[in-house]
């Protein structure tokens, strides 16, 4: 087995170590692995080694790798990237889930994105657990509103919460509060139950914060290549 091969079950033996400490089924997690900064071959190796999840953070460069991958039957591109609205076709076009929904007018432009034929797009609400406004995410106090309006919309359909954990406080704390924060989107969308959180540096906490959907770069692609 190569490198990746071997670093990617490494990761895995240890989110299912994780997930056992936790007293919950390492198969009711979805370990996506983030591309973001490789080449489009890289998702090729990835997925003769069995993935089918991988995640994109930038719209242009998402949009170049899923026409260089092609069709791979079975994959599911996630994106997990601050979106702006004028891309919400390109987006919509590419993607299996939309992690990083943190507006109402995003939701408006991914769903007035949708065509007839297309499927209903899966997104999370991403919630910004900082206190800089900056940060991508909706803050927890409008969760619930924009819980409400991405509902209302036909072609969208709201799964769960997403988030990144802040760099100035342990993330099992934040991850708690994104726990609950999954309460008050489910009081909206009962089955809205997905939690995706949880990077290279934290994916244990965030299972054991209960975690569904793990995004989890370098340390299974390795560092990622230069980038200006
Ligand atoms: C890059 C990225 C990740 C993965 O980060 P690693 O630290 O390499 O695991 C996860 N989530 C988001 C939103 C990212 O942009």
């Amino acid at each position: 087995m190569g490198e990746l091969g071997s670093r990617l079950a490494t990761i895995d033996e240890r989110i299912a170590d994780a997930a056992r400490a936790a007293g919950r089924d390492p198969a009711s997690l979805t370990r996506i692995v983030v591309t973001k900064f490789h080449p489009a071959s890289l998702v090729d190796e990835l997925y003769e080694l069995g993935v089918r999840d991988v995640g994109e953070n930038r719209q242009q460069e998402f949009s170049r790798k899923v026409v260089e991958v092609g069709d791979l039957p079975g994959l599911r591109w996630h994106f997990i990237g601050q979106a702006q609205t004028n891309k919400a076709r390109a987006i919509r076009g590419a993607a299996s889930v939309v992690h990083s929904l943190d507006r109402a007018r995003l939701a408006d432009a991914l769903d007035a994105a949708g065509e007839p034929d297309e499927p209903v797009l899966d997104v999370l609400l991403q919630v910004n657990l900082t206190d800089d406004p900056g940060r991508g995410g909706v803050d927890p106090g409008e969760l619930e509103a924009l819980a409400s309006h991405v509902a209302a919309l036909a072609s969208l359909r709201v799964r769960g919460v997403m988030a990144v954990a802040p760099l100035d406080e342990p993330p099992g704390a934040a991850f708690a509060r994104l726990n609950a924060l999954s309460g008050t989107v489910r009081s909206v969308v009962p089955d809205a139950d997905w939690i995706s959180a949880g990077m290279t540096a934290d994916y244990a906490e965030a299972i054991a914060a209960g975690a569904t959907h793990l995004r989890i770069g370098s340390a299974i692609t390795g560092p990622r290549p230069q980038h200006g």
